[in-house]
């Protein structure tokens, strides 16, 4: 086939329907017909990328192999696919300005005024074409756009695909509209004008949508179909009806396939499967999805596990975290359910009652001094009483602070990033990060290599002596307490290759059965269909195996 295809969804009605989830499920869908797809997000903010942005504005901030900071949508597409994605697959409006205006410095426009259209646009699009150029056997690039229709901002990108498709022609490319249809609660009436208004609402911007996706809390019947189908001018086998899932997202690929989404899109592009296994029935891919949701269907068991971090009222700002957790109970069907703690109100006096439930703890990565004292006294709850412990970033450099102040006995121990005179600075700022000002993209981003040491708890779950791992940090463990924890069973059980910097520490097996920090963060690369194994391993042993 001829350079690749483009699919473009954009999202109306409201905000939150989902437009990641369902954009990465269809990514899922055409790679379980064999074809190679890349995924891209527009996001129409002004900030460069989300690095800066609070955890409660956004979400988490989401880190690709080559150290972009991203937003969350990539971790969907991530985890739905086999995509290798990078800077250029996360773009904001921010971005699309910055490159036109330093063109505009260098005096690349030759004296011409700089307008949104044709600069902007062609830039935006250039984003687009870009991805193909990077992995030229690319058979479907799938562009998902931030931001609800209607929107000021989403404009330009709105006009950029409308112009794109004219010059790639309609055979190479499709617009997908995700909208919600929702019930009135006084009648149980399904009202389909909200979507009639958000197809006006594109149609303003020159684009007729090819497929509407509906978003809803119960299934679409064939005459409500109809009816949208007329009205917003979709033929009807091309309006689809995505209902609430029942147990989890990871149903999606496959609530899609049931409506036979895949085979329209397909039909549309005159495409069929791709040969080999792919034409197999039942679809090898589609049956491993199903083993997925088959955990959440029928668990074998549950396992509760402490999530304590400062961002727990927001469940986006740890998704890839908790994500992650219920990947690690798949492959003994246990079930994951989190008990959130707010690191801010733990204290000595209810640490008991708020932990003594928990079969693992986990404290998560963050930034800032707020709710770390909490931290530390989970960290020594889970040491003291054996309850397997997982630190991931943060969670690893409080790992450290508690062991030195509670173990070795330094009282003062601390990081430099929350008492830079402390007399004891197990944690302290690399080397390289003395000199930095700027704050955006400026701290150890993206993927390292690690090495584990042979015979560690680390090496027995990733069974390999050399790792790589994605990395969001500017602070480290201080070589100059490498001895000092050693002599007291904590092991620093993996190493950057040239073994100066810590990555992983891990309690002796003789003073804890499962107690493991990573200065990386592991929950970026786990997937539902290949699960981490530091969360395998540590939602196992939580679960008592
Ligand atoms: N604030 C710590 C640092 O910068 C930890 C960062 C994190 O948890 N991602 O090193």
């Amino acid at each position: 086939m001829q350079g690749p295809r483009y699919i473009f969804m954009t999202g109306g009605v409201a905000s939150s329907l989902g437009k990641g989830v369902s954009i990465a499920s269809i990514g899922a869908l055409l790679e379980a017909r064999g074809y190679k797809v890349t995924i891209i997000k527009f996001d129409p903010y002004i900030n460069i990328d989300p690095g800066t942005m609070s955890p409660f504005q956004h979400g988490e901030v989401y880190v690709t192999e080559d150290g972009a900071e991203t937003d969350l949508d990539l971790g969907y597409y991530e985890r739905f696919t086999s995509a290798k994605l990078g800077r250029e697959n996360s773009v904001s409006t921010g971005q699309i300005y910055h490159a036109v205006i330093s063109r505009e410095r260098r005096g690349e426009y030759l004296g011409r005024t700089v307008q949104v259209i044709p600069h902007i646009t062609n830039e935006i699009k250039n984003r687009i074409l870009l991805l193909s150029q990077l992995q030229p056997d690319l058979d479907f690039v799938l562009v998902e756009i931030g931001g609800t229709v209607g929107d000021i901002e989403s404009v330009p990108f709105l006009e950029a695909i409308r112009q794109f498709r004219l010059e790639h022609g309609p055979e190479n490319t499709m617009f997908i509209h995700l909208t919600l249809v929702p019930i009135i609660t006084t009648g149980g009436e399904i009202k389909t004008k909200p979507t009639q208004h958000s197809v006006k609402e594109l149609l303003k911007q020159g684009i007729q949508p090819d497929i509407l996706i509906c978003r809803s809390k119960v299934p679409l019947d064939t005459e409500l179909k109809e009816k949208i189908s007329l009205f917003c001018n979709v033929l009807p086998r091309r309006v689809f009806s995505a209902p609430d899932i029942e147990h989890t997202i990871y149903e999606i690929p496959q609530i899609f396939h049931r409506e036979n989404l895949d085979s329209e899109i397909l039909n549309y592009f005159h495409l069929g499967n791709k040969a080999g296994e792919f034409l197999l029935e039942p679809n090898p891919m589609l049956a491993r999805w199903q083993r997925v949701v088959d955990v959440f269907r029928a668990p074998a068991q549950r396992v509760r596990i402490a999530v304590v971090g400062k961002y727990i009222a927001l469940h986006d700002a740890y998704r890839s975290l908790y994500e992650a957790l219920t990947h690690g109970g798949f492959a003994r069907r246990i079930a994951v359910d989190f008990l959130k703690i707010d690191s801010e109100r733990v204290e000595p006096e209810n640490v008991e009652e708020l932990l003594g439930a928990a079969q693992g703890i986990l404290v998560p990565g963050g930034f800032g001094e707020r709710g770390i004292e909490g931290k530390l006294l989970a960290i020594r709850y889970a040491r003291e009483h054996k309850i397997p412990y997982f630190g991931i970033c943060l969670g690893m450099q409080c790992a450290v602070i508690e062991f030195a102040r509670n173990v070795l006995g330094l009282a003062e121990a601390n990081s430099t990033e929350f008492a830079p005179e402390t007399a004891h600075p197990v944690i302290s700022l690399m080397e390289e990060q003395m000199a930095i000002v700027n704050k955006g993209g400026t701290m150890r981003l993206g993927a390292y290599p690690c090495r584990l040491r042979e015979g560690s708890l680390l090496y027995e779950c990733y069974l390999e002596p050399v790792v790589s791992e994605r990395h969001r940090h500017r602070f480290e463990f201080n070589n100059r307490y490498r001895t000092l924890f050693e002599q007291a069973g904590m092991r620093l059980s993996g190493l950057s290759p040239d073994g100066m910097l810590v990555e992983a520490i891990e309690l002796d097996r003789s003073l804890h059965p499962f107690f493991i920090g990573t200065q990386y963060h592991p929950e970026f690369k786990s997937k539902p269909l290949a699960p981490h194994p530091l969360f395998t391993r540590f939602v196992e042993k939580s679960a008592g195996f």
